[in-house]
């Protein structure tokens, strides 16, 4: 008699098992939690978790787009005359006429010759650099650098050098290492997504200058909320937009969609569209997706109220945590980007302080090795500008009364 399910008696599965048990007694267990909105919720920040209704501080929809009723209606008209799917990968079905524009609308937005939408951000970095590495090139990335372009190092092949985050000192004394022929690429993110910091990027382009090397620069976390004439992210904001082979950046965060973008010179473009296996072997986002990002890249250029909101939350919540004598959990640095990390060290306690704010209504996820180096377990207390005055007071409220009840202390990391 075949039983309906596979059995969970096999050897190989307890095997697993027994890892996962390992990782649940190191707190280090994951598991997805069911968050939806909450009933009658008058922001997209009210959620429930577990179902119970909370503030959302762990979102990474920063200017609020992800409800917006405009990318909706763009959304939902694409979807309308083009479907629910693509139906195939560019190269074979062909490109649609909605991605020809959103491509030279980016492409205007980075001020760059071209642009190539990727159908995530994970995808874009490992499929851009397994595009343009070979074993005999040199990668040289921040130690702190997204898992994406970590893998997509790995993954490619290349002699690959990891420099201490955010020390260009060191980052020369490598390159300096390095043949003057072999081909030379440097990779940083432009926020760090986990500690909210970001290199001086135009000290890093002087630096790929001096030793002819190609920047690549990831853009996730700063698109859409830095630059004072389009927005389109910390290049901008630094005049390097000009200076950076490659430009990488989102729709999934604070443009409020989902797919990913690269920009830059005609050459790399054609050299990705020849060779990067996410773009060639996959198939194309839904057109609904596409129209979703259009209108996000539009609107942001256009409208700046939700930037402007997102940065006054930023800098109350700086004031706030340092009323209630928390800003030592803060490390220095911070408060310049969307994402403020509140580091505990160990990881209990941070599950801890989590679960605590949970129980008073803030959803502020707990992050934890090896997303983070061991001893810097954090909240990652994420802002947005659909957060209101009272969500604020009511979080660091929350977090003084947890931090006194946990008696945690503040990491000297
Ligand atoms: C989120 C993120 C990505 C991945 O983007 P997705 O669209 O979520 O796949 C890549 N790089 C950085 C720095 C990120 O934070």
């Amino acid at each position: 008699m075949q039983s309906e399910v596979f059995s969970s008696s096999h050897p190989t599965l307890a095997a697993y098992r027994h890892e996962l048990e390992v990782q649940a007694e190191t707190g280090r267990l994951r598991r997805c939690r069911l968050v939806s909105p909450a009933p009658g919720a008058s922001s997209s920040m009210q959620v429930q978790v577990d179902g119970r209704a909370v503030v959302n501080f762990s979102s990474n929809d920063y200017l609020g787009l992800a409800h917006d009723a405009r990318l909706q209606a763009a959304s939902v008209e694409a979807l309308g005359q083009y479907g629910t799917g693509s139906a195939g990968s560019r190269l074979i079905t062909g490109t649609g006429p909605l991605v020809q524009v959103l491509e030279s609308t980016l492409a205007g937005f980075k001020q760059a010759e071209a642009a190539l939408v990727f159908n995530s951000g994970y995808q874009a970095n490992v499929a851009i650099l397994q595009a343009l590495l070979t074993p005999e090139d040199r990668v040289f990335c921040d130690k702190l650098n997204h898992a994406s372009l970590m893998d997509g190092c790995l993954w490619s092949g290349a002699r690959w050098s990891r420099y201490r985050h955010l020390d260009l000192a060191q980052l020369e004394a490598r390159l300096q290492k390095a043949p003057v022929a072999a081909r030379k690429w440097i990779v940083t993110d432009s926020v760090f997504s986990m500690d909210g910091d970001y290199p001086d990027l135009r000290a890093l382009a002087d630096l790929a200058e001096s030793y002819q090397a190609l920047l690549l620069v990831d853009e996730a976390h700063a698109t859409g909320l830095y630059g004072d004439t389009r927005s389109s992210g910390l290049c901008e904001q630094y005049g390097v937009s000009g200076r950076v082979a490659l430009q990488m950046g989102t729709f999934s965060k604070a443009l409020g969609g989902f797919g990913a973008y690269v920009a830059g010179p005609r050459t790399l473009i054609d050299t990705l569209v020849n060779r990067s296996r996410g773009f060639i072997y996959s198939t194309a986002l839904p057109p609904g997706v596409w129209a979703a990002a259009l209108e996000a890249v539009r609107l942001v250029q256009a409208d700046c109220t939700m930037k402007s909101r997102l940065w006054s939350n930023v800098r109350r919540l700086e004031t706030l945590l340092r009323a209630a004598g928390l800003s030592a959990f803060v490390p220095s640095g911070a408060f310049r980007s969307a994402i403020v990390p509140f580091v505990v060290g160990d990881n209990v306690n941070t599950l801890a302080l989590s679960d605590a704010l949970l129980e008073a209504g803030y959803f502020v996820q707990g992050i934890r090795p090896p997303t983070v180096p061991p001893g810097t377990a954090r909240l990652r207390i994420a802002l947005s500008a659909a957060h209101t005055e009272t969500d604020l007071q009511g979080l660091v409220t929350a977090l003084r009364q947890g931090v006194d009840a946990l008696s945690v202390e503040p990491s000297p990391a």
